[in-house]
Formats: C-alpha cells, sequence, structure tokens
C-alpha cells in the first residue's frame, strides 16, 4: 500500500488539529532526512508513522483542546508506534526551533494547555 506523504489538510475539522498534523509532520520529516537519509520523500517507516498520527489526531477526544504531541498522543499510541514517535520527538523537538520557528513558538504556547479540565480521562476511547 502506497499514500503520498504529501497529503492536504483539509479533512480536519479545525486549525487545533490542523497545527498539530503540521507539527508532527515536520517533526518526522527532519528526523527522517537525517536518520534515514531520505529526500523529499519519507521512507515507508516514516510515512506509515505519520498516517498513523494522522489517524489518531482524526479520533482525538479532544479535538478544537487538544494539548499537544508530547503531552497527549503518546498515551493513545499503541507501544510499537509510540516508542518510534517518541524517538522522532527527541531528534526533533530541539531542532524545530532551527527548522520551523514559529511553528516550534506556537506549539510551546499550545503546550500550555491542561486537557485533564476538559475531559475525565476514562472519556479518552483507545
Ligand atoms: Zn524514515
Amino acid at each position: 500500500m502506497h499514500s503520498p506523504a504529501k497529503e492536504t489538510h483539509k479533512n480536519f475539522s479545525n486549525n487545533r488539529l490542523k497545527q498539530e498534523y503540521k507539527t508532527i509532520k515536520a517533526m518526522i520529516e527532519i528526523f527522517c532526512r537525517a536518520k534515514h537519509d531520505s529526500g523529499a520523500v519519507l521512507c515507508s517507516d516514516c510515512e506509515e508513522l505519520l498516517n498513523y498520527a494522522k489517524k489518531r489526531l482524526l479520533h482525538c477526544p479532544f479535538q478544537q483542546n487538544k494539548p499537544t504531541c508530547g503531552n497527549c498522543l503518546v498515551h493513545c499510541y499503541k507501544p510499537d508506534m509510540k516508542s518510534k514517535v517518541i524517538e522522532v520527538m527527541r531528534y526533533s523537538g530541539p531542532r524545530m526551533i532551527y527548522h520551523h520557528p514559529l511553528m516550534a513558538l506556537r506549539h510551546m504556547l499550545d503546550s500550555r494547555r491542561n486537557p485533564q479540565k476538559l475531559l475525565k480521562k476514562s472519556d479518552i476511547k483507545r
């Protein structure tokens, strides 16, 4: 199965999720380019991870009030995807400020949200 990494964002219902998707996509791109020697296109592993991330975002119970990836998405990922995404974030997180300063800044501001005030843990579907 092959799906192109360059997808439109139009199936996201709100800007928070769109922004979140752009951020994780940028992080995966930085990681893949550095670690897997890929060019303009992601390697199949990283593309799979990105598609998985997108699927999780589309099903995120927080929607508009979603916290950022680092605060929340690692809790809803299945174990193998989770360890991959943690590796990506560990590598690309600190580099985002150089590659995408505005995105990194917005992400930092968004990460101050606290989802626990909005939803109980039991409401989160896995
Ligand atoms: Zn890769």
